[in-house]
């Protein structure tokens, strides 16, 4: 956490083991969780699972339910298994009025036939890690969703990525903090973590074609209003 602060990152929001566990911390770092069941995991959900799920993601601390979705790539659990729990995850989301973080690997039509078979999603949703191309990132924001661009924007082959960056509005982006393995460069290979997140921005910024403070701005504010978190502590507004 002490990197995570040195790096000026002030909130985070992530997947939480248990959702009790999410301290309240008084101190400048405040901690946010998400809850869901990740697709590796859900060959492991067993009966009244869904009913602890509804418990945890009720929590004050909870500000969206996730990371839920499809990997193909993995297929830790089998597909049919994956389809059926992701559905069933964004229903009680959509009960709970969560936004909804996703994890699509190799998964894209499937996941967006999924989303939108469930309805008006009205409280929105991010495609975290994003890892498609234009055409991905056009059905995304059509769905209203934002858009989360890991370190990998930084990489030498991820021109596809760059293109889906370039035609994505600001004002639909968030910066992925983590991903252990997308670290950007110069730290590519390295453990990734939030401290990193500024270089993530200045690859953005030069897409975008403005300044980094612009897309630190943009994507926290875009942070704030889908997790409907406080405004920063300290801030003047
Ligand atoms: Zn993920």
């Amino acid at each position: 956490m002490g990197r995570t602060e040195r790096g000026g990152v002030r909130d985070v929001s992530g997947a939480a083991g248990g959702a009790g566990a999410a301290p309240s911390r008084p101190a400048t770092l405040r901690i946010h969780a998400t809850v869901g069941v990740h697709p590796h995991h859900v060959n492991e959900l067993v009966a009244g699972d869904y009913e602890r799920l509804r418990e945890l993601a009720s929590h004050p601390r909870v500000v969206a339910y996730g990371e839920i979705g499809l990997d193909y790539v993995k297929e830790y659990s089998p597909a049919p298994l994956q389809r059926s729990h992701f559905a069933a995850q964004v229903e009680l989301a959509q009960e709970l009025g969560l936004p909804l973080v996703i994890h699509d690997r190799e998964a894209h039509a499937d996941t967006l036939a999924i989303l939108r078979a469930a309805g008006s999603l009205a409280s929105g949703g991010v495609m975290h890690c994003f890892s498609g191309d234009v055409a991905l990132a056009e059905e995304v924001l059509e769905l209203g969703f934002y858009i989360s661009i890991p370190g990998v924007v930084t990489f030498k082959t991820a021109e596809t990525m760059r293109e889906a960056v370039a035609r994505v509005p600001l004002e639909r982006l968030l910066l992925e903090t983590d991903g252990p393995f997308l670290a950007p460069v110069p730290y590519r290979g390295k453990r990734n973590e939030p401290a990193f997140l500024p270089w993530i921005a200045a690859k953005v910024a030069e897409i975008k074609g403005c300044s980094i403070d612009e897309v630190a701005q943009a994507t926290t504010t875009n942070a704030r209003r889908l997790f409907s978190l406080p405004p920063a502590a300290g801030a003047a507004k």
